[in-house]
């Protein structure tokens, strides 16, 4: 299996390299000092580690990022002036956020079963945010030693396409300039989306920017949107003492979810005292009062309720960053979501001007951004480069974690594949006893007649980490026997995927 599927990449790999050599041939290297070979607009983790991956592969490079400080809504989801908080790193503020709720949810709801008594025991906010700020402070400067180390010419600024080959700059320190390239890469990303009828002031009504910055813990928190960042948001203030109520217009959380992990998911956070309102649409928001005060009614229309609350998130989406940045100018074609089309080399229809990340269409995620950066420039050196979105893995990082690869129950079932299914309980894996950490599962998807596995779905204390080894089976085409007669050390959580998949081709061991 392994042997065809290196068969099947080194002949796609060919095909690729004469078309990738055809594409720098239209444009060449730079030589003069001014001209880079690669401009990349926007320094998110797209943006960023194609610059880095650019430089390495030997390409003059240059970064332009408006914000001033690099790693975009991944590391650095802006600020809010009114309170001069800097909010910078989305997915690390949330990570360190997600954290330290946790210690705390932890010392306050299972120490005492450990034999760990503690006694005023309270919430520092701002020493928590402290930790935060400086955790992410690390971490962004880390970048931009990166650049230097791979001598990236960093441009601060808002850069806009004037034409295939020339990004004019409104520099942030003031004046403009003209960043001149062979090859021009679009990493704009995302921003956050609206919803009719709502205005996001980022103090009442916040975004998941605002969310991540609030001063004092709210006794009521309304969240529009189940999806992994209103839930991941929802659970970190939940742990801190708010009243969690979360609101969706669907009739279930997380819709890309496998349905039988939501189910469960969706028990575990209201076991966390998160309460839901599914099918129910949000009509009127009055900010009037001290709080704000929803006004909901069924998804289907009917009687209408009053939701309060001191502080409402919305969290309906994210929507691709793309306009007022040129694009009309040299006519690069997006689609009716405002995604900028791209062929399989990331190339838009104009020659020479690539996108990727959060700006094009596929999963949100800044490791597919990353993923998406590495492979552009690969192509623009004339190298193979390669993404399967298939293989992209999702994590909720509430705990415990849910994460998967690959397809669901669901989806097999509609597209007519003959499968079969493996679970295992994590109440029958040592560890998660041991650790009094048990809630959850695993679940295999596997193709009936090859046994390959199609699908791997997991919720469990650091599911987040447990994934590689599926998105590595799935890279890899393995079979559920494949995992299953593959060692794993004991005890750890991760043997419960290995009994997942024993359950799949053949007996569990242990349940
Ligand atoms: C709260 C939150 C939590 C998240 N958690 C996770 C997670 O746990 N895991 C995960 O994988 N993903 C997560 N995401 C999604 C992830 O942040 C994005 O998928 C990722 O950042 C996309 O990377 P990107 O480089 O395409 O775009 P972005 O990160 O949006 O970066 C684009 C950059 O381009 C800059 N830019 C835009 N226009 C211009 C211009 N004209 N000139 C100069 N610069 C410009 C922007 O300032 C920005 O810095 C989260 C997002 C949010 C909001």
């Amino acid at each position: 299996m392994a042997l065809a599927i290196l068969a099947r990449r080194r002949a796609v790999e060919t095909v690729r390299r004469h078309a990738a050599a055809a594409s720098s041939a239209w444009r060449g290297y730079a030589t003069s000092g001014e001209e880079s070979d690669v401009v990349v607009l926007g320094g998110g983790p797209g943006g960023y580690v194609a610059a880095i991956k650019a430089a390495q592969l030997g390409l003059k490079t240059t970064c332009i990022e408006k914000r001033g400080t690099l790693g975009g809504t991944c590391l650095n989801v802006g600020c809010i002036p009114s309170k001069l908080l800097r909010c910078a790193d989305a997915v690390p503020v949330v990570q360190a956020l997600l954290h330290s709720s946790h210690m705390y949810h932890e010392a306050k709801t299972s120490f005492a079963h450990h034999g760990v008594k503690i006694s005023n025991l309270e919430v520092d906010l701002p020493a928590m945010m402290a930790q935060k700020d400086k955790a992410v402070a690390g971490l962004t400067k880390g970048i931009e030693g990166l650049f230097k180390k791979n001598k990236v010419t960093y441009v601060k600024g808002f850069g806009k396409l004037a034409s295939p080959s020339e990004v004019s700059v409104d520099l942030i320190d003031g004046g403009s300039t003209v960043v001149k390239g062979k090859n021009i890469i679009i990493a704009t990303g995302s921003d956050v989306k609206s919803l009719p009828g709502i205005t996001i002031d980022e103090k009442k009504i916040v975004s998941s920017t605002g969310a991540l910055c609030l001063s004092e813990i709210p006794k009521k928190l309304v969240v529009i949107g189940a999806g992994y960042i209103g839930l991941e948001m929802g659970s970190v203030w939940n742990r801190l003492g708010s009243e969690v109520t979360v609101v969706e217009f669907a009739p279930d959380i997380v819709p890309s979810m496998d349905g039988e992990i939501r189910k469960q998911f969706q028990r575990m956070l209201e076991k966390q005292k998160m309460k839901f309102m599914l099918k129910t649409k949000v009509v009127g928001v009055d900010t009037s009062g001290d709080g704000v005060k929803l006004t909901v009614e069924p998804a289907a229309g009917g009687e209408q309720s009053t939701l309060e609350a001191d502080i409402v998130l919305v969290s309906a989406g994210r929507t691709p960053y793309t306009s007022g940045i040129g694009l009309e100018t040299i006519g690069v074609e997006t689609d009716k979501a405002g995604r900028i089309l791209v062929d399989k080399r990331f190339m838009t229809n104009v020659n020479g001007v690539f996108a990727i990340g959060d700006a094009i269409p596929g999963p949100m995620l800044a490791h597919k951004a990353e993923e998406d950066g590495v492979a552009c420039v690969e192509f623009i050196a004339g190298k193979e480069g390669h993404v399967d979105y298939d293989t992209v893995p999702g994590v909720v990082y509430t705990h415990p974690e849910v994460a998967s690869v690959g397809k669901t129950e669901e989806q097999v079932k509609a597209e007519g594949i003959a499968y079969r299914v493996g679970k295992f309980p994590l109440l029958a894996n040592s560890r998660a006893k041991a650790i009094d950490d048990a809630e959850g599962l695993v679940k295999v998807v596997a193709d009936k007649e090859t046994d390959k596995i199609l699908g791997v779905h997991i919720m469990a204390p650091n599911a987040g980490e447990i994934i590689h080894e599926a998105v590595l089976a799935l890279q890899y085409g393995a079979s559920s026997e494949d995992v299953a007669r593959t060692c794993h050390a004991h005890p750890t959580v991760s043997e419960a995927l290995k009994e997942a998949c024993l359950q799949t081709f053949s007996k569990a061991i242990h349940i």
